[in-house]
């Protein structure tokens, strides 16, 4: 997780500190994630972040770098960033995509009739925008997108949910169950059992989604290099 450990919003789900000023980037990050990336052997490098509404640029060009940085440091690795909605500015969207990731995951987490709860800073057709945009401008990359379930939703609303991402041009979707981080944060709501979540996979797939990941244990980066790999075949 690049950018900091500080977040610029206040979603009820994540944990992460909050801070409206966190401090200045690193500008050794890019190069030190890359790094490590190599020491540690890595094939499948997923790179995430806090949101940064405070910078200009929303954080865009230090995950551009850190794409650039981990490619230049392994060779063949494949590279998925998971990025914040960079609040719709394109140019930022743009930015990361053209570092040339593997895979741009974006995750809309909850149905819209939640995100005041759930993301209050966030904004369900912009998310949607986003992913769309991603697709436009690199259609050879995939893209992905993933929600959090328990939390309140109905079954038609996930449905819908399903049909918004495939509408907005992604090629792979996760569901997993939500579960409290901290005593602070939203509770859960219901916990779904496995075979709604195989009925949910079952939804997707025949909206023609290239993978739906669907499980208790299922988060955005969970088995992800096994979930490109199925996505791709
Ligand atoms: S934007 Fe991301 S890191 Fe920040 S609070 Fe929301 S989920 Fe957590």
């Amino acid at each position: 997780m690049i950018l900091g450990n500080l977040c610029t919003r206040g979603c009820g789900f994540c944990s992460v500190p909050k801070s409206r000023r966190p401090l200045p980037l690193d500008s050794d990050e890019p190069a030190n994630v890359a790094r490590q990336a190599l020491a540690m052997g890595l094939r499948y490098v997923v790179i995430t972040s806090v949101n940064r509404d405070d910078l200009p640029d929303g954080g865009s060009e230090h995950f551009a770098k850190t794409v650039r940085e981990v490619h230049a440091a392994i060779p063949g690795v494949t590279v998925e960033v998971l990025t914040p909605d960079f609040q719709g500015e394109w140019t930022a969207v743009a930015r990361v995509l053209d570092a040339a990731p593997d895979v741009f995951n974006h995750n809309v987490e909850t149905v819209p009739r939640l995100y005041r709860a759930v993301r209050p800073q966030a904004d369900y057709p912009q998310s949607l925008r986003v992913l769309s945009f991603a697709k436009r401008h690199r259609p050879e990359r995939l893209t992905k997108s993933g929600a959090m379930l328990g939390l309140g939703e109905t079954v038609e609303e996930v449905h819908q949910l399903l049909r918004d991402l495939k509408d907005a041009a992604v090629d792979i979707v996760t569901l997993g169950q939500y579960l409290q981080p901290a005593r602070r944060n939203l509770r859960v709501a219901e916990y779904i059992l496995p075979a709604r979540f195989d009925a949910y996979r079952d939804y997707g797939m025949s909206l023609g989604f290239r993978m739906v990941f669907s499980g208790p244990l299922v988060r955005s980066s969970y088995m992800a290099d096994s979930v490109h790999g199925q996505a791709l075949a």
